[in-house]
């Protein structure tokens, strides 16, 4: 089990050439701070937190936190404003626009092609098997020579499964490309992080998020971790102070709280199972589907129409059947048992 590229190869010229902007805190964070044409008057209101001020551009603190969660180093770990900016900064790195590829796993999250159609750069799409697993001798078979980086996720969305780890593997070893990994959903599955795997695979990023699990999606905070050479072209590119303090501090303070942060992931787990032990029990539910991750997605007759009709009662669900393999699927978030019993009160209504 091992696969090491040269990352520097694969990085798009002007990057690998880039001079970065130095910010004025690259230079002097202490003394009488007169370089970065701050507010030295404060903030507009009482202000605990320096709001005046710039923030850390690399949040060491932070990063040390989430090396220490993940049992990796700080060196290994990039923190931007959700997972979207590390899929985006992946693809400003490693694809030319207008000349390279890459590929995806439908159905997946949507946004690695939004984010490839913005970067333009073109889309391979190898569909999972009606299980939802990688196919990896396909996937490897449509590798061409521009080809630079495959997305995986995993526990997938709107799939909710996690991906065989013998295939994310296949994958690795076969793949002289980045092979991202998108973990968003991984705290929820019984199949542990890849991030455990970096050192055995320079063509590994891991991504992972503080808007599931951490119960923080309003702070945008978002995980990349990878081999050191990988996060510093992303802090190289990367907007020079993309982490918002009160992001970072918000961020660091669900560190101290991480018994809560377990409770409620068990809470999670517990209903999964509840909502999953009662939808199998309609009728009209065909197939749940197995789940790793804090959602469920299920095949009922006629999915648009319920899906509509459950709105009108004031659930809001997911309809996930234009999907490929996912036709009348409906995908559902696992909310507090209230508003599980809610859409289940809903659902009693309409089938
Ligand atoms: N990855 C996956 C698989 C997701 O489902 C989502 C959110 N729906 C994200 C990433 C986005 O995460 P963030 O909030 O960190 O941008």
């Amino acid at each position: 089990m091992n696969k090491q590229i040269n990352i520097d190869g694969l990085v798009r010229d002007n990057i690998r050439n880039l001079k970065p902007y130095r910010s004025a805190r690259d230079d002097f964070d202490k003394g009488i701070l007169l370089d970065a044409n701050e507010n030295s008057f404060g903030a507009p209101f009482e202000d605990n937190f320096e709001l005046n001020r710039y923030p850390m551009p690399y949040q060491e603190e932070l990063r040390e936190h989430i090396a220490a969660f993940r049992k990796v180093n700080r060196e290994n770990v990039f923190v931007g404003v959700g997972s979207d900016e590390a899929i985006d900064l992946l693809f400003r790195i490693f694809c030319n626009p207008g000349k390279d590829r890459v590929i995806i796993n439908p159905p997946t999250y949507g946004m690695y092609k939004v984010s490839a159609n913005i970067n333009d750069v073109a889309v391979d799409e190898v569909l999972l098997t009606e299980g939802f697993q990688l196919q990896p001798e396909k996937i490897l078979a449509a590798v061409q020579p521009n080809t630079k980086i495959i997305f995986i996720c995993s526990p997938n969305n709107p799939t909710a499964n996690s991906m065989n780890i013998s295939d994310v593997v296949k994958v690795l070893e076969g793949f002289e490309g980045m092979v991202v990994v998108d973990e968003a959903y991984i705290d929820f599955s019984r199949q542990g992080s890849l991030a455990n795997n970096l050192a055995d695979f320079s063509n590994l990023v891991v991504l992972q998020t503080l808007s599931k699990s951490f119960g923080l999606a309003g702070i945008r905070l978002g995980i990349a971790m990878a081999n050191p050479e990988v996060i510093s072209y992303m802090m190289k590119v990367k907007a020079p102070y993309n982490v918002n303090k009160l992001t970072s501090r918000t961020a660091i303070q669900a560190f101290s709280n991480m018994e809560n942060i377990i409770k409620n992931i068990n809470s999670i787990l517990e209903e999964r199972q509840r909502v999953i032990d009662k939808l199998i029990t309609y009728d009209a539910v065909e197939y749940v589907y197995p789940t790793d991750a804090n959602f469920v997605l299920f095949k009922i007759q006629n999915a648009v129409d319920i899906y509509k009709k459950i709105a009108e009662e004031g659930v809001i669900i997911r309809y996930r059947g234009n999907e490929p393999h996912c036709e009348d699927c409906l995908r559902l978030t696992i909310g507090t048992q209230s508003e599980n019993d809610r859409f289940f009160k809903a659902l009693e209504k309409i089938v």
